[in-house]
């Protein structure tokens, strides 16, 4: 039998280190909220594989769809011969998107390219290259797309220098200090000291931070966001890569907001473990870029565009946006009982929107600073009981739940029963 061990230790000679890994586990099969390694162990997923499995591992409506489409043809390259589910899906996302008038979309393969394509699409509109990111925020590792982001280990480090025209504006964070006053103050800042607010092509957000720690951000941002768009022509862009398709009990997390973005990215939990990304926005916008400027050989496969239209059906059937906040609700009242232990590890700040759940770990509950060692350890010690668990957040002290929206309250249970005792001192 092939071990973990062994085939960690192959990894590491055979594959580089610049990809990290969260745990020592290779799996075997996976179902649902349930995975298997090579040895046979099972654990419960609370990760989802980063956020892309909110309709579970492997969903049988899934999978049929993909290996009905697998027999017809795998690929002919969207821009050579069409096909109908990419025409399909880029209807049914425009009729769900929260933006209002017409709306067109755009696939790719992964997150950072929608977000890549986001901004190119805003300079084509807008004839302007600035853009305005936030502090804490992941929007992916291309070379732009990790010039947005807002943090530099280990995204930037020893990378090289950083694409030009991006400045980055606090991103308002309860625990780090930072108030939506500050990131308005220290936006206008930037209008005054790097760049006029007639060069900026886009402001891009996540309207909740994933990799910078489930900080949501508060209506007042979104709604000054909105209104220096509106007043200085730059298109608002959300990343909804991570909170997409249901996360924060709502299809889109921009839902939450009375205000919309002109251009939404979506990506993981679209396809349901398929690889693919899509950008959705304002016809007008999105219509901006000459024929031929968007696209790629492999983007918006179809293998991966009958899989999300299965994930729409999915969430329809199974009515996973209501499900994403029982979840959530479930998650929060089990943290809150465990917040009031004294025999486990201090926790703070339960947070997030609808099954977007996150808590930190911190040294004491007088000072709550933040314990890294300690948050290390909780999730090691959760993947060694059962657990697959993912921490985040700017001072690594944050323990992130992507548990898929399919998951029984049994099994969420089942996780939340290991999570205790991995917080266990
Ligand atoms: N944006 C956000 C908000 C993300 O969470 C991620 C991935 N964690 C990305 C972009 C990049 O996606 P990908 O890794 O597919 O390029």
């Amino acid at each position: 039998m092939t071990t973990n061990e062994e085939l960690l230790s192959r990894r590491n000679a055979a594959v580089v280190r610049g990809v990290g890994h969260s745990t020592p586990i290779s799996a075997a099969r996976a179902l649902n909220a349930e995975i298997w390694d090579v040895e046979g162990n099972r654990y419960v997923d609370f990760a989802g594989g980063i956020a892309v499995l909110n309709t579970g591992h492997c969903h049988p409506k899934i999978i049929s769809a993909v290996r009905e489409q697998m027999e017809k043809f795998t690929h002919t390259c969207f821009q050579v011969l069409m096909y109908e589910s990419y025409i399909e899906l880029a209807e049914r996302l425009n009729a769900l998107a929260p933006i209002t008038g017409a709306t067109k979309s755009v696939f790719f393969t992964t997150g950072a390219e929608a977000v890549e394509n986001a901004v190119k699409v805003a300079r084509a509109a807008t004839g302007r290259s600035g853009v305005i990111a936030f502090t804490g925020a992941f929007h992916g590792r291309t070379a732009f797309a990790s010039g947005l982001t807002g943090k530099v280990i280990p995204y930037k480090k020893g990378l090289g220098p950083v694409m030009p025209g991006i400045w980055h504006v606090p991103f308002p964070v309860p625990q780090l200090d930072v108030t939506v006053e500050d990131s308005l103050k220290f936006l206008n800042f930037i209008f005054k000291a790097d760049i006029d607010p007639s060069r900026v092509a886009a402001i891009i957000i996540e309207p909740v931070q994933g990799e910078g720690g489930f900080h949501q951000a508060p209506p007042e941002l979104m709604r000054a966001l909105r209104r220096i768009c509106n007043e200085h022509g730059i298109v608002l862009i959300a990343d909804e890569v991570q909170t997409g398709f249901g996360r924060t009990g709502r299809m889109f997390a921009m839902e939450h907001y009375d205000v919309e973005a002109d251009l939404i990215c979506v990506a993981k939990s679209l396809a349901g473990g398929f690889p693919l990304s899509g950008l959705i926005g304002r016809a007008a916008i999105m219509d901006a870029a000459e024929p031929g400027g968007l696209g790629g050989t492999y983007a918006g496969n179809p293998l991966s565009c009958v899989a999300a239209l299965a994930v729409l059906d999915i969430f329809e059937e199974e009515k996973l946006v209501e499900r994403s906040n029982a979840i959530g609700a479930r998650l929060k009242a089990k943290l809150s009982a465990l917040q009031q232990r004294n025999d486990l590890l201090p926790i703070a700040a339960i947070r997030g929107p609808g099954g977007m759940v996150a808590f930190d770990i911190v040294t004491d509950r007088a000072s709550q600073q933040p314990d890294a060692e300690a948050t290390k350890a909780v999730t090691r010690r959760a993947h060694e009981n059962g657990l697959i668990l993912l921490s985040c957040g700017t001072n690594a002290n944050t323990i992130r739940i992507l548990v898929p929206l399919t998951a029984s309250d049994e099994l969420i249970d089942e996780g939340m029963t290991v999570l205790e005792q991995a917080l266990a001192a």
